[in-house]
């Protein structure tokens, strides 16, 4: 209430009083002639820690004395007038340094009215705030990941350092605060932008989706990127995402693989990386109904190597074969190194055929001269094949068919192939049945040969005859060879069957030469039992005994036995040749070896495989290969026989490409002694001494009209 003119002083301050009281805050009057208090309230009393009596007449300076306070002190003194109103900090009664925001204000001409309203509540929970939000920004920095924050809009709220440095956000950029060119930025930095942009389009329209997914940069970087829905009293309000570089972490993890599916040496993949492969393909396989194959390589011999020439040599030779061998198969198929000199080669898909004709490559390869630190040397190796579904469904029952498969070519002489008898295994019991009675007839006797007439194309003439093995036995009944060498050759027992073989046959050719005919013998002979150490001089002694000229006995041979320790088998040749035997290549066309590699050795004649001479005249791969051969045995001055020739469509074909002899059911099967006698006809002339050891005198082959025309 303002005081009126007349009333008295103490009766105009409890007036003023009574109004003050009426205020929510803090508040005193001041009279502006002297700047002392006029009256105050209970809460200023209380805020001071003064009575009412003892405030009265204070200096206003000393309640509030900011600057700001003394400025207007000092204006109002030299007879300015305005207001006041301002945050300020006062002293209270019990020494607290107390925020506040304080207001002054004319109270008609002769008093100004202070205010106090106590802000230290909110002082207090702005300061939190703060100290909150830079907590935040302290926390944001630190994460190794880079934080956006956006609205509902889009429009870019916050972000922390590492979001600009993946991105590669230039600074000015970022000080322009333009969301538009930010957000330009990051689709123009990703390689799929148009996917970026429908990514980020869904995601908008989907305020509470979380979201991860990978973002590839056109720096080379992949990304990380985490999205979640921000919010605000319960309502979505914006996005937060997170960005994290794993550029680093998806190399470091290619060279964990790398190192964990691959191997150290040769780099190509391992044992580990066979089995994931396998798993992939098997279930391929199993979809489409595609068979396909496992190859187990092994190297022959790769000791000598590694104790001849040094372990070094020996890891370069390793690295030099599965280069070679890696350029000879499919893209797509695998080649692992499972061992020391093991290789293992995941073809698919492939059948039986394409097994092989991949095995034939390899072994091709692998064949073909090394030359490493003036060292030359040839290099053969044994592989072993399993398919799958049919001979196993898991990579350990495939491999280890496989292997066994590789080991029976080792035992068979080396540098060559076998698929996996499902049979043989199947049937181990049998195999050793076979084992046994093969066993029990050559000590009863019971094996026998029979003779094919090997016949000269140009006039019909038996020119030879072929010594092919019989056996009947009192159980099994007449058991092929087809059946029994394989397993004879497998448990070793065929250098005894082979020698029996060798002797009957140059007995009986030793036999007719006495005759009068001068019939040449050929002897089929295995690898294994080429191999053994005394072969020569078994063949000179078997030679010696039955008194035939060397030159009436042909050992037929396989290519395996050439490729296999090359070195060995030119002596054993050279001696074989000089001693005067004939030798010729069995099944020529199915192994591996070419007409120049033949050139070293001295083989006198060629016999073309029947699986070529079968399609002829019409097939025309078979009819190209065969005259192929004919072509380039000529060249080097090679004899050639076709084998299996059963018809006259065939013959006539051989015959017009050059062949020199055939033998085949259109002439004659194998037969026993007396039968092909008759089919040779009265000799001309006997030898005078049975035991006479001289040239052939020839003239002994009769002419024999084929049966068919
Ligand atoms: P091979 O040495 O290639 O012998 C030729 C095979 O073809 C023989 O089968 C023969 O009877 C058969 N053959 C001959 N002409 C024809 C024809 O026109 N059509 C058909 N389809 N087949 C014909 P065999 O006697 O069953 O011998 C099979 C294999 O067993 C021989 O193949 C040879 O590798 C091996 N073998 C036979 N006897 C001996 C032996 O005494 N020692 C060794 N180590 N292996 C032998
Ligand atoms: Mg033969
Ligand atoms: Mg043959």
């Amino acid at each position: 209430m303002p005081a009126k003119p007349g009333v008295s002083a103490d009766a105009a301050a409890a007036g003023w009083q009574a109004l003050l009281h009426g205020l929510p805050h803090a508040a005193w009057l001041v009279a502006l002639a002297d700047q002392r208090v006029v009256a105050a309230n209970d809460s200023a009393a209380q805020l001071f820690g003064r009575s009412h009596a003892e405030l009265v007449g204070e200096s206003a300076l000393l309640l509030a004395a900011s600057p700001e306070d003394m400025a207007f002190w000092d204006a109002c003194a030299h007879g300015e007038r305005g207001s006041l109103l301002s945050d300020t900090v006062v002293a209270t009664a019990d020494g607290r340094q107390l925020h506040a925001s304080r207001s002054i204000g004319l109270v008609g001409e002769h008093h100004a009215l202070v205010m106090l309203r106590d802000r230290s509540a909110e002082e207090c929970a702005e300061r939190e705030r703060e100290s909150l939000l830079s907590e935040l920004q302290a926390t944001l920095e630190s994460t190794a990941d880079g934080i956006l924050v956006t609205d509902l809009f889009g429009r870019i709220r916050a972000f922390n350092r590492r979001f600009a440095q993946i991105w590669g956000l230039p600074l000015d950029l970022l000080q322009q605060h333009d969301d538009q060119a930010v957000h330009a930025w990051l689709v123009d930095h990703v390689v799929d932008s148009a996917d970026y942009q429908q990514r980020l389009a869904t995601l908008n329209e989907a305020a509470l989706l979380h979201a991860s997914d990978r973002l590839r940069l056109r720096s080379g970087q992949v990304v990380e990127r985490v999205t979640r829905p921000l919010f605000d009293d319960g309502q979505a309000s914006g996005r937060v995402w997170s960005f994290r570089d794993l550029t680093e972490r998806l190399a470091a993890d290619e060279r964990i693989e790398a190192l964990t599916y691959s191997d150290a040496l040769t780099g190509l993949p391992n044992r580990r990386r066979l089995g994931q492969r396998f798993g992939e393909v098997a279930s391929a396989a199993k979809l489409s109904n595609r068979p396909f194959a496992l190859l187990v390589v092994d190297l022959d011999h790769f000791r000598q190597i590694n104790d001849s020439l040094g372990h070094d040599v020996g890891d370069r030779v390793l690295l030099d074969v599965g280069q070679r061998m890696q350029g000879c198969l499919r893209e797509h198929d695998l080649l692992a190194r499972i061992g020391g000199d093991q290789f293992a080669v995941l073809l698919s898909p492939a059948d039986g055929i394409a097994a092989e004709a991949s095995a034939r490559r390899l072994l091709n390869v692998v064949a073909q001269p090394c030359n490493l630190d003036g060292a030359q040397f040839t290099l053969t190796c044994s592989i072993g094949m399993a398919l799958f579904p049919s001979h196993g469904s898991s990579i350990d029952d495939l491999v280890r068919h496989a292997e066994s498969a590789m080991r029976g070519v080792k035992q068979a002489g080396r540098a060559n192939f076998r698929l996996h008898q499902a049979r043989a295994e199947g049937d181990r019991r049998s195999h050793m049945r076979l084992d046994h009675a093969m066993r029990q007839a050559l000590v009863s006797n019971r094996f026998r040969l029979h003779f094919q007439p090997q016949v000269r194309m140009s006039d019909g003439a038996i020119v030879g005859a072929e010594a092919l093995l019989r056996w009947r036995d009192p159980e099994l009944g007449e058991v092929s060879p087809g059946r029994f060498i394989p397993v004879a050759e497998d448990t070793g027992f065929i250098v005894p069957i082979g020698d029996w073989v060798l002797s009957q046959a140059v007995r009986q050719a030793a036999l007719w030469h006495q005759r009068g005919y001068a019939m040449p013998v050929a002897v089929n002979v295995s690898a294994l039992q080429f191999q053994q150490a005394h072969f020569v001089d078994r063949v000179a002694n078997v030679l010696a005994v039955s008194g035939l000229p060397p030159h009436l006995l042909e050992l037929e041979l396989t290519e395996s036995i050439l490729v296999h320790d090359a070195a060995d088998a030119l002596l054993r040749l050279g001696a074989l040749a000089q001693l005067g035997v004939k030798l010729s290549i069995d099944d020529f066309g199915t192994g591996y070896s070419s007409l120049a590699y033949l050139k070293r050795f001295p083989i006198h004649k060629l016999k073309i495989d029947r699986s070529f001479v079968c399609g002829l005249p019409t097939d025309d791969s078979d009819a190209g290969i065969v005259r192929a051969i004919l072509q380039m045995s000529q060249a080097l001055g090679m004899k050639v026989i076709a084998e299996g020739v059963e018809t006259e469509g065939q013959r006539q074909f051989l015959l017009d490409a050059g062949c020199d002899e055939f033998q085949g059911f259109l002439f004659s099967p194998g037969v026993d002694s007396l039968s092909f006698e008759r089919l040779l006809g009265p000799p001309r002339e006997p030898v005078a001494a049975p035991s006479a050891i001289g040239p052939d005198r020839g003239g002994s082959q009769r002419r024999i009209r084929l049966v068919r025309g």
